[in-house]
């Protein structure tokens, strides 16, 4: 038996959605002629209470398109330093949006009105590039799935607001933060101008993610959709698996944040860990032990069938899914108590 818990995109579609696939009604969506990919985006739009959405193939062009509609070249946006669209999506806010980066610390990545107040630039100084956009992350990867609440969502958002900033919010997991906080879509679709969220995650898709935004914006991100490769032809296959995916896999989720909580209460205790972030959702990541090597450690789980990464110094991350059932659960805890140093 093989344990992956390298990522929630390692899922393989199920035979329901497979079968969801294959019988799709599909058509050009270039030309707009697609029914299953106008189903879905219709859909999402509806469950957040936004006019429009565009499917696009990933969650990295996604984000990449919400930014730079919402923003002009030299302009400057504020994130958490560890923010995905900072760390992980190839440089891809200098190049496609030619934008300069304010990295904020963050409680757990959660940043707030006071510490975005102290980093807007001053408009009238010309060394300075203007602050335009306030990006959100919610789970937070890098700070193994940490959650915002409602309320400090509304926070940063009516505060930026008011001074005229725009609200992008990348939440790739977001169904795993609604899934802790009880808040639907439509609760969290007013506070930004534009939504990523990912369909290939939790979720357990294949493709795809969509991004969510105003009647207002919609032809400027398909018109940089196009620009960017990410015009799909029959992707009503695709996109009928994302419809599987939002009908039916997001009850699901607390499966995954459970297992992920007996992984989280098993690694604190052992030896070998010097200390293991807060686990909310379904992401766990530890530190290890210095005389340990992540390499070592990695190896010997791949050799008795649990797969997980490295994600900084010393630093591992497993994270649970759609495809990790109870049997992988019970496998990985007894690899965990049986591995020694
Ligand atoms: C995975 C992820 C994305 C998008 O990644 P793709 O692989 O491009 O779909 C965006 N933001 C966060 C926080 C992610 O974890």
């Amino acid at each position: 038996m093989t344990a992956d818990l390298r990522s929630d995109t390692v899922t393989r579609p199920t035979p329901a959605m497979m079968e969801a696939m294959h019988t799709a009604p599909v058509g050009d969506d270039v030309f707009g002629d697609d029914p299953t990919v106008n189903r879905l985006e219709k859909l999402a739009a509806e469950m957040f209470g936004m006019d429009e959405a565009v499917f696009c193939p990933s969650g990295t062009m996604t984000n990449q398109i919400g930014i730079s509609i919402l923003t002009e070249p030299f302009q400057e946006i504020i994130c958490y330093k560890g923010a995905h669209i900072y760390r992980y999506e190839g440089g891809g806010l200098a190049g496609n949006s030619q934008l300069s980066v304010r990295l904020l610390e963050g409680n757990r990545g959660r940043i707030s009105p006071e510490e975005i107040k102290s980093n807007i630039n001053n408009i009238r100084d010309p060394h300075q590039p203007i602050t335009s956009l306030v990006a959100l992350e919610n789970t937070i990867v890098r700070e193994a799935g940490a959650v915002y609440s409602l309320q400090q969502i509304k926070q940063v958002s009516d505060f930026s607001r008011n001074l005229g900033l725009k609200m992008h919010l990348d939440g790739a997991r977001l169904f795993n933060a609604l899934t802790v906080t009880g808040n639907t879509p439509l609760e969290v679709g007013s506070y930004f101008d534009t939504i990523s969220i990912c369909l290939s995650k939790g979720l357990g898709a294949p493709v795809g993610s969509l991004l969510l935004t105003s009647a207002a914006l919609v032809s400027k991100a398909r018109r940089r959709r196009k620009s960017l490769g990410g015009g799909m032809r029959q992707a009503g296959f695709l996109a009928a698996a994302g419809i599987y995916a939002l009908e039916k896999n997001i009850g699901r989720l607390r499966e995954d944040h459970r297992r992920a909580s007996i992984l989280h209460e098993l690694i604190q205790r052992k030896s070998w860990v010097t200390s293991v972030m807060p686990a909310e959702t379904n992401i766990v990541i530890f530190t290890l032990d210095d005389k340990i090597s992540t390499e070592e450690f990695l190896s010997k789980l791949e050799y008795h069938g649990v797969r997980a990464v490295a994600f900084g110094p010393q630093q591992v991350r497993m994270v649970t899914h759609l495809d990790f059932k109870d049997e992988h659960l019970d496998h990985t805890v007894s690899v965990l108590n049986k591995i020694t140093f």
